[in-house]
């Protein structure tokens, strides 16, 4: 049977993969994703969505600035606010010991020439978070951070990767990848097609794409967990979390109090299933009474765990292959790489069409986990 063709075959239907399809077709590329289940079934389906910069790796910073840029206007790329409001993050100290550290976090970030990252005192932190518990003594906010929606974002992603030419094919795996004249042959349980380029956004199963390959790296993964309390009238616009404690907090625009910020359940990578581990959702709950005590007994009415690659650094890896011409890799966000989608996939994008991209990916190189 004769093998079908696209210029680039986008291995994984998440938000990456879906960025960097439309990125790609609006250079002109004839772009066919595969997706093993559904779109969005994976990490970028269950995210709890914080648009954050404050508190990144110090490798990630300059990216993460440039995607806060794109998501203050989003809409001009996939024609939807993606429900995206900018009111801020904030890492609060809950005591002298820990406003220290933030105040040496900020002054590594100036000293590296960013702004983005603010010291704020006790009263300030009362102003934007009237809510907080009063024994918390201070806190390190980023005033243009914030949160989107995340199935609008998938949506809005996808009808626009759709409405400039990208062919999705859901329920499809990508089983094999070989080199042929001058490209790949992308080999499918539906099938085999015939392609230039491959992108490898393959999130938790990136490390199962460069064995395909042979690329074997040390790779690895996480089961972050959220849960979703009943409805509450409006009370905090910011996303909290804290210096000392695992948790993010914020309320959506439906009124539900989405709590995270790292919490692990457990998954099986084979099979894909993914659990919730109810002691450390129980810890997740404690954070956030103790600095939200007014939340009182509110319901928790569900609790999901997601699965995402992460590289013991946690990392991304982005950029071409080293063993392998023509392969191009974006996976592995490691558990906060929602707010870097409106950048990576043109950062990709531009390495495939141009051979080389203005932002410096040094650190996220494949190369530093080869095996
Ligand atoms: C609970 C949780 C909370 C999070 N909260 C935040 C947050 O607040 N802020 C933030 O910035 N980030 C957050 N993240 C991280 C963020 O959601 C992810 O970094 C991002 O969604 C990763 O997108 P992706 O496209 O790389 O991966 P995914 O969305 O996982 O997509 C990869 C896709 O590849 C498909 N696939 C794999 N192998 C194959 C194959 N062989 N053939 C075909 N398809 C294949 C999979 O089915 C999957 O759909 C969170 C993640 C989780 C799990």
């Amino acid at each position: 049977m004769m093998a079908s063709q696209a210029t680039t075959a986008v291995i994984g239907g998440g938000l990456h993969g879906l960025a960097c399809a439309l990125a790609l077709a609006v250079r002109g590329q004839d772009v066919v994703v595969f997706e093993r289940s559904w779109v969005g079934r994976r990490a970028s389906g269950a995210t709890a969505a914080g648009v954050r910069t404050l508190g990144r790796d110090p490798a990630e910073i300059a990216l993460s600035l440039v995607a806060l840029e794109r998501w203050h206007r989003i809409a001009d790329l996939v024609g939807d606010d993606c429900g995206f409001h900018g009111s801020g993050q904030i890492k609060v100290a809950e005591n002298p010991a820990e406003m220290e550290s933030l105040a040496e976090r900020a002054r590594l970030t100036r000293d590296m020439g960013f702004d983005h990252e603010e010291l704020i005192d006790a009263a300030e932190l009362r102003r934007l978070v009237p809510m907080i518990s009063p024994h918390c003594v201070g806190g390190l906010v980023a005033r243009r951070d914030g949160a989107a929606d995340p199935h609008r974002t998938i949506a809005a992603f996808r009808r626009t990767a759709e409405g400039c030419g990208v062919t999705i094919r859901e329920g499809i795996a990508v089983t094999a990848l070989e080199p042929d004249a001058g490209g790949w042959r992308v080999v499918t349980d539906a099938g085999t097609w015939q392609v230039r380029h491959v992108v490898n956004a393959a999130g938790a199963w990136g490390g199962h794409v460069c064995r395909m390959i042979g690329e074997p790296i040390r790779f690895g993964y996480k089961a972050s967990m959220v849960f979703v309390t009943e409805r509450l009238t409006p009370m905090i616009r910011p996303v909290v979390s804290a210096a000392g404690r695992t948790l993010s907090f914020k309320q959506s625009s439906q009124g539900t109090l989405v709590i995270g910020g790292g919490l692990q359940g457990s998954a099986d990578l084979k099979t894909g299933v993914t659990q919730v581990d109810f002691h450390a959702l129980a810890k997740g709950a404690q954070s956030a009474r103790a600095l939200f005590p007014a939340i009182g007994t509110v319901q928790v009415v569900r609790a999901w765990a997601g699965l995402e690659g992460a590289p013991a650094d946690l990392l991304p890896v982005i950029g071409p292959s080293v063993r392998a011409p023509g392969i191009f890799h974006m996976f592995g966000f490691s558990g906060h790489g929602f707010e870097l989608v409106p950048v990576v996939g043109e950062i990709v994008a531009d390495w495939i069409t141009r051979g080389r991209s203005s932002h410096d990916i040094g650190a996220f190189d494949v190369a530093r986990l080869s095996l």
